[in-house]
């Protein structure tokens, strides 16, 4: 009987591959193992598989397998089940999903790089003849490619070659395809054996006297052992003796040291004992009391707690529970490196057991997250991650704790798979038959709209922990400042008087601008002529600092300009301002205060976040300036006046969850005020102060606007009462998107009439030379979602056979946000 197995391909295609096995491999395989793969002509592929079976595949004749590459499935069956309906739901390949799921370390494909290992000499005659041909072409060439040692050997299975030269430490593997990822060793030392009685110990140290520095080295380890049971760094101990690697060297030559070494973890925990979990306060008790209760009927809770209610607090108690268990927690956070507060937090409680998945971490860092979670190690009970930890390869989840659940970064933009974190978790909870809690202190339309459905539970929390009132929120009129002269570049009086007091009270302020840069549009007063961007349709925005033009859309840059480009005149203006200028002038307002920065531009880099917050947290900073960074979660003791310095431009954003949006950040970043003691205070300068957002930020109404945002979506149909699957149509040329975009929404008002909108331009309709066009399919809450991603495929499908479109790329985009 002949064997097959389906695999995926971290490839865009949206079919599984068939390949031939023999019947040993079908014995041995199991779906979620790897194995190398030819693909085309000539390119090879680390595959995923599937499924193992006996049909034969109708069209095509399977090609045999390279190689199997794993002993143990390194994909579990619960994630493939996960996979699939990523896949289907958002309208994405299973390739797509692997792609985003697993660690790059475990792909290997053509492009896999090898070079020879300079530091190991090599005797030819060691070597068979196909891998001496390979060793000789690497002395004319640095490196070579999977793909050109095909050619060399003239042969498609070359991996086992590799293999064999790899084992020789003949050459070593850029990407290496066994395991790229080696877990990092720490070399640590200790006495020698002989050397653990106190007599002799004694006698090593009378030894030693003529040689001083060494026996000062074995009494540094002697009461460095003294004081701990943990094993002991080499680095350590060079430095706690303050003697050098030599001598260190010469006393392990003597047998006297003894060294080892340690894998260690990356994410490593420092602390010693954990402490005791907090006595949650009458509130958050009842309203933990309440999840539970809630629990015993919904698969899925929403806690509404306003900020700086302890929501943390009642996540830990729930945490603690599920620990008990001997099970897994999945923790969501919107954006990891704005958590460390967070992971101290936790780290305190439960020591060891959380484990952080970062955006940022290396490949070999994540591999090493990987395992743990899969493993079900002691390292891995608590894992806190953002939006890409949902694939993880989790073992027993017990609970799903979803933070900020109204947070727009937890919906994947670009590439594929496009999806929602906080929905894919539930499902993934769903999966493990597990509850899913979501907490926000501004719920989303959607969870809030659920929970009046009844699909989710609700539970409320309404008062800040330690009874601190909400802050007391001042709306100020700019157009009436500005009128009666009461401005100060972008300052009005009312925030300059309570910046004077707040410092002189020695307490920080908070001053938020939704913008970075300096000012967004340079202007030429004679001509109106403003600087655009080449790749893109949009003004280039001034960055004093650096004294450039950007784009915040593709990265160019230029010089500034020193007159206009069109008219040559010397004379322009800045319209609309960033956070750098409020930096400017706050440091030319307040010239003894400290001022900071927190932005994109101030933050790239691994640790770029951490030194604002920390230097902020320390109060070394008095004033810190920011986009919505600001806004996520950050919990600071002694912030008592937020300035927001412009509410208009959020407001007046052209997209339909502009007013959600608004009111979310304001009452967030509000949130940032008095959390301790004291009531904080918040000022919003803004031209319009009877706007409904406005209002219901300032009196803290969540419901008032829920029920007129609702109305709302409800009348123009938009989401949580109809759902939204967003189609962009992409290319370099103008007319292909205009003719290509228009047979799409035609084919798609046949079938979906009045529900289809569009085609149109986005307010920036040309990013990276790409001119784009937008439809929008609205599906009624009665229609089919899954019939009419059917229809919709089809459509697409259709499309992909016209001759003059198959260029044009089309976004399939579920639950756009
Ligand atoms: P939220 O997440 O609702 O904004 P946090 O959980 O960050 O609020 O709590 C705000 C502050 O109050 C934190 O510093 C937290 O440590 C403190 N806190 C909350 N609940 C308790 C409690 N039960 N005991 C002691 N401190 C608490
Ligand atoms: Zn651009």
């Amino acid at each position: 009987m002949p064997y097959f197995i389906d695999v995926i391909l971290p490839i865009p295609l949206p079919k599984l591959f068939t390949y031939s096995v023999t019947e040993a491999e079908a014995d041995f395989l199991k779906s979620g193992m790897r194995v190398s793969v030819p693909f085309g002509k000539s390119k090879i592929y680390t595959a995923l598989v599937y499924s193992i079976h006996n049909n034969e595949p109708l069209i095509y004749e399977a090609k045999v397998i390279h190689q199997i590459l794993d002993e143990t499935p390194v994909i579990t069956q619960m994630q493939l089940n996960h996979w699939q309906w990523i896949a289907e739901y958002y309208m994405c390949t299973l390739g797509d999903v692997m792609r985003a799921a697993i660690p790059n370390a475990f792909i290997l494909e053509s492009e896999t790089v090898i070079s020879r290992n300079t530091s190991k000499i090599i005797n030819d005659e060691d070597l068979k003849d196909d891998e001496f041909l390979i060793y000789d072409a690497l002395h004319h060439q640095s490196s070579l490619k999977i793909q050109e040692i095909v050619s060399i050997l003239d042969k498609k299975n070359v991996l086992p070659v590799i293999k064999r030269l790899i084992d020789k430490e003949v050459v070593t593997v850029e990407e290496e395809v066994y395991e790229k990822y080696k877990p990092k060793l720490v070399r640590y030392v200790k006495l020698g054996t002989n050397y653990s009685s106190e007599i002799k110990l004694q006698e090593l140290l009378e030894e030693l006297s003529r040689a001083p520095k060494q026996r000062e080295v074995v009494l540094t380890l002697f009461s460095m052992s003294a004081q701990t049971k943990k094993p002991i760094k080499v680095s350590e101990l060079t430095k706690k003796s303050d003697t050098s690697a030599a001598i260190i060297k010469s006393l392990i030559d003597k047998n006297i040291l003894e060294e080892y070494h340690l894998q260690i973890d990356r994410i490593q925990y420092s602390g010693e004992e954990n402490n005791p979990i907090k006595i949650l306060n009458e509130p958050q008790f009842k309203a933990y009391h309440e999840i539970q209760e809630s629990f015993k009927t919904n698969q899925i809770t929403l806690l509404h707690g306003v900020t700086s209610s302890g929501k943390t607090e009642i996540y830990v108690k729930l945490i603690e529970e599920v620990l008990k268990e001997g099970k897994q927690v999945l923790y969501l956070v919107p954006e990891i490196a704005l958590t460390t507060q967070l992971v101290n937090r936790l780290q305190d409680y439960f020591g060891e057991k959380v484990v952080v998945f970062h955006s940022k971490y290396s490949s070999q860092e994540r591999v090493e997250v990987w395992n743990h979670v899969l493993e079900n190690s002691s390292k891995a009970q608590v894992i806190l991650g953002a939006r890409s930890s949902v694939l993880l390869p989790f073992y027993n989840l017990g609970i799903v704790i979803v933070d900020e659940e109204h947070e727009a970064s937890y919906k994947q933009f670009d590439p594929a798979p496009r999806y929602h974190a906080r929905d894919t978790a539930i499902v993934l909870a769903h999966l493990f038959q597990c509850k899913t809690l979501l907490g926000s202190a501004t719920p989303s339309l959607e969870s809030y709209y659920n929970t009046k459905q009844n699909k989710y539970g609700l539970v409320e929390l309404h008062t800040r922990y330690n009874n601190v009132l909400m802050p007391e929120i001042e709306l100020v009129d700019v157009k009436d400042k500005h009128k009666r002269k009461r401005m100060t570049g972008h300052f009005s009086d009312r925030l300059i008087e309570e910046m004077t007091e707040t410092l002189k009270a020695g307490h920080q302020i908070i001053l938020f601008q939704n913008r970075r840069g300096f000012s967004p549009i340079i202007e030429c007063i004679t001509c109106g002529h403003a600087p655009q961007c080449p790749n893109c349709d949009v003004s280039l925005t001034y960055h004093q600092y650096k004294d450039q033009l950007r784009c915040h859309y593709c990265g160019y840059y230029s010089v500034m300009i020193k007159a206009c480009e069109a008219c040559g005149c010397i004379d322009l203006d800045n319209k609309g301002f960033g956070t750098e200028q409020v930096e400017e002038e706050v440091k030319d307002l307040f010239p003894d205060s400290k001022v900071a920065r927190m932005d994109l531009d101030t933050t790239r880099g691994k640790y770029g976040y951490e030194k604002i917050i920390t230097a902020f947290e320390q109060q070394e900073v008095d004033i810190l300036v920011g986009t919505q960074m600001l806004t996520k979660g950050l919990d600071f003791r002694h912030v008592k006046l937020v300035g927001i310095m412009n509410a208009d431009n959020m407001l007046n954003f052209p997209d339909f969850r502009a007013h959600e949006r608004s009111f979310q950040l304001m009452l967030q970043v509000s949130g940032r005020a008095g959390r301790t003691e004291e009531r904080g205070k918040v000022l919003i300068q803004t031209y319009n102060p009877y706007h409904n957002i406005l209002q219901q930020v300032s009196t803290n109404s969540y419901v008032e606007m829920y029920k007129e945002q609702l109305e709302e979506r409800r009348n123009f149909k938009y989401p949580p009462v109809y759902r939204l699957i967003k189609i962009t149509i992409k290319h370099r040329d103008y007319n292909k998107v205009n003719q290509g975009a228009d047979w799409y929404a035609k084919s798609l008002r046949i079938i979906f009439k009045t529900d289809v909108l569009g085609p149109e331009f986005p307010p920036v309709s040309r990013i990276r030379n790409q001119y784009i066009k937008h439809i929008l399919v609205k599906i009624p809450p009665k229609q089919s979602v899954s019939k009419t991603k059917e229809a919709i495929i089809k459509i697409n499908n259709s499309f992909s056979t016209v001759k003059d479109f198959r260029a044009v790329r089309v976004i399939l985009n579920v639950d756009n946000y």
